[in-house]
């Protein structure tokens, strides 16, 4: 649930640009919208991290009204990235300003290595909205010196030295330098294991002296059991204590966070008055009232009538949103998407959705553990058309929202594939040469360069559409009952009903797949990443945590042990580098099969102990061999863990009368060049938000 994000890097799908996602038939009367055949997705490399670019394919068939929609939503979007930045750390606008200032005032010599470290270390923190990793979450140091700092900080005209009121520049430094380069203090901004969690945290959620006790009680005191719509409390605020009582600053006009918040109102009052229908309009209402009120009530209104806009083309997440940045999972990140639907796409979810009950019937698990009556979930294919906030650079690939439980329950979720971002990160992972290291003859490159992209989107439909849908409990049996282990299990639930589905010959006969061996692409990449490539993801000596990395390796080593006899999928060794060989894909689905017929039943019944002794069998523990030289050949590739994204340029066309003809997109600006002018043009905050 929730966000998906691609932390690939493995490059594990890989195939040509341009080969979009399944059936992309144009509109007659439009021309085609393609990403053209010179599109350059890579444009900066750093540290760990790779800048790409998207291509926005449809934008030039939208129609004015919509495109202007676009552009507004997207300057809302860009508005909210100082919130994000004071979110994550109080100094981290400070940090990001010097930095900055120093950048565009340097008058030495670029070639020393105090120069070039500081150029990394800027582009890093522009990536991360500050100094944690956006991952990691623990705190990347400076590998430039202390000194270079200091003296480039005391070269610069003192307006541009963001110190606090009455703060000297020679304090600034001292305060400013151990929050950058000690790696004891603040050393994570999010801090999920032992000690006081919100006191060892170093976001910006809480204020001085706010222990974990504290926010526990305080929220603990407001939940009432007995309301079923409970608004999410404490969602848009910082606690803090004032004369030792716990106070709430709210992020809202006229409250922490106004000046930017104000900018994005503005925006947003523009998009109104373009909104594509009367429920568009009242979603962005809504979302005004709440911004200029800060009334959880009024966001929950907001998020309704969110969820039941379906039937306009453009759509946008525009808010705080998602808690994975407070501990305690109470607090939210502001954070931004623009889309809009991808109309072919989508009627490939809206025919898997529509068979649902077919699938369910042919399901290979026992009769007892399907369900009667299966209704099957629409997720929506959609082309992203700008970032901001927590999804930018680094982006999920598919959303599923709103996050309040009874919302979900009483007025459904809308669950969406960003596919154009899907189609990026395939497009630049063929050019790396992780295929041709990693698998084992041309037949299988060939295979997924051909079909790797359409049957992985289709796996994911899959599992989405229907996986997690599929099935039922026994009714005694409580839906928690497989406690740690639940989510691993269930995620491998999920894949496997797509794994089989995708080898039957109901994909070929409905038109979503293009042939009956297409699968084989999926299957074959699948087995490769769970029983191999996917290490390259965990540190030497660490097990698999993750619960979709272990998914994917219960369910690769449990089908290569049973299928062992007949051969089905081996490891094959030449020049003492190890390859994952699927000999019978035939064979390898009724594994899927069987191995989903398990799974549900375990599911179903509760079986807490066969659950944990598949987990603890297939998912967790690494051969150290085998690891040791996938690491070593992934190496070899200088291949980027993580992966982020630049936006493109949105610009308005105008007569001489001022009216608006037009919205060019352009693809032209690199990544530095948009970071500082995002600092300049978006970037309405104080350095200090207290
Ligand atoms: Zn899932």
């Amino acid at each position: 649930m929730k966000k998906t994000i691609l932390i690939t890097m493995t490059g594990l799908s890989m195939m040509l640009a341009g080969c979009g996602g399944g059936q992309k038939a144009p509109d007659k009367q439009l021309e085609a919208d393609t990403v053209p055949a010179d599109f350059k997705y890579e444009v900066d490399a750093f540290a760990d991290l790779e800048i790409l670019r998207y291509y926005v394919p449809g934008f030039k068939n939208l129609n004015l009204e919509q495109k202007e929609l676009v552009y507004y939503l997207s300057m809302a979007a860009l508005e909210g990235r100082d919130i994000l930045f004071d979110q994550n750390n109080k100094y981290n606008l400070a940090i990001r300003r010097t930095l900055e200032a120093i950048y565009e005032n340097y008058k030495g010599d670029k070639n020393t290595n105090d120069y070039k470290e500081f150029e990394v270390y800027l582009k890093r923190v522009w990536f991360s909205n500050g100094i944690h990793h956006h991952y990691g979450e623990e705190k990347f140091l400076p590998t430039f010196s202390k000194e270079f700092f200091a003296d480039q900080v005391k070269a610069l005209p003192a307006n541009l030295v963001p110190t606090r009121e009455g703060q000297s520049v020679d304090d600034f430094i001292k305060v400013i330098t151990p929050v950058m380069f000690d790696a004891k203090i603040m050393a994570k901004k999010v801090n999920q294991s032992g000690g006081d969690l919100i006191v060892t945290s170093a976001n910006n959620y809480y204020g001085e002296g706010v222990t974990q006790k504290d926010v526990q009680d305080f929220y603990g005191a407001m939940k009432d059991t007995t309301d079923l719509t409970p608004i999410s409390y404490g969602l848009n605020s910082r606690l803090v204590k004032e004369d030792g009582k716990l106070v709430e600053k709210v992020w809202k006009v006229g409250g922490l966070y106004s000046s930017a918040i104000e900018r994005i109102v503005f925006w947003l009052e523009k998009a109104q008055t373009v909104a594509e229908n009367d429920k568009q309009k009242e979603v962005i209402n809504k979302l005004i009232s709440f911004y200029k009120s800060g009334d959880l009530k009024t966001f929950d209104q907001y998020a309704v009538a969110w969820v039941e806009d379906l039937n306009s083309q453009i759509d946008f997440v525009n808010g705080f949103t998602e808690v994975y940045g407070d501990p305690l999972g109470i607090k939210a990140s502001w954070e931004s998407t623009v889309n809009f639907k991808n109309i072919e796409a989508t009627k490939r979810t809206e025919v898997i959705s529509s068979n649902a009950q077919w699938f369910e019937d042919h399901s290979p698990v026992d009769k007892r553990f399907k369900k009667e009556k299966v209704k099957g979930v629409t997720a929506k294919v959609i082309t992203v058309a700008q970032l901001g906030g927590d999804c930018y650079p680094s982006t999920p690939i598919g959303i599923n929202l709103p996050n309040a439980d009874w919302i979900r329950k009483d007025h459904g979720s809308k669950s969406v594939t960003i596919e154009n971002i899907m189609e990026a990160y395939d497009a630049a992972g063929a050019h790396t040469g992780f295929g041709k290291e990693f698998m084992w003859s041309d037949v299988e490159v060939n295979m997924i360069k051909e079909y790797g992209f359409v049957t992985d989107v289709l796996h994911t439909d899959l599992h989405e559409c229907l996986g997690h849908g599929s099935g039922k409990l026994m009714p005694e049996v409580d839906p928690n009952a497989l406690g740690e282990f639940s989510s691993t299990i269930e995620e491998s639930r999920a894949d496997l009903f797509g794994l089989y589905f995708l080898g039957d010959a109901k994909l070929v006969e409905l038109g979503i797949i293009p042939n009956a061996d297409a699968y084989k692409a999926e299957y074959y990449k699948f087995m490769m990443n769970g029983l191999m490539t996917q290490l390259v993801r965990i540190e030497p000596g660490k097990d698999i945590e993750e619960a979709h990395m272990r998914n994917r390796q219960l369910i690769a080593k449990w089908v290569y042990e049973k299928g062992k006899a007949d051969n089905v999928v081996e490891y094959k060794v030449r020049d003492g580098k190890t390859y994952v060989v699927v000999n019978d894909y035939v064979k390898l689905r009724t594994l899927f099969g069987d191995l989903l017929a398990e799974i549900q039943r375990i599911k179903s019944e509760g079986d807490i102990k066969s659950a944990k002794a598949l987990v603890m069998d297939y998912a967790v523990k690494v051969d150290p061999v085998l690891h040791k030289e996938v690491l070593a050949r992934y190496k070899t590739l200088n291949m980027k863990p993580y992966k982020g994204f630049v936006n493109p340029v949105f610009e308005l066309v105008q007569d001489k009368d001022g009216k608006i003809t037009d919205v060019k997109i352009s693809y032209s600006e690199g990544y530095t060049e948009q970071m500082l002018r995002y600092s300049k043009e978006f970037s309405t905050l104080p350095t200090y938000n207290d």
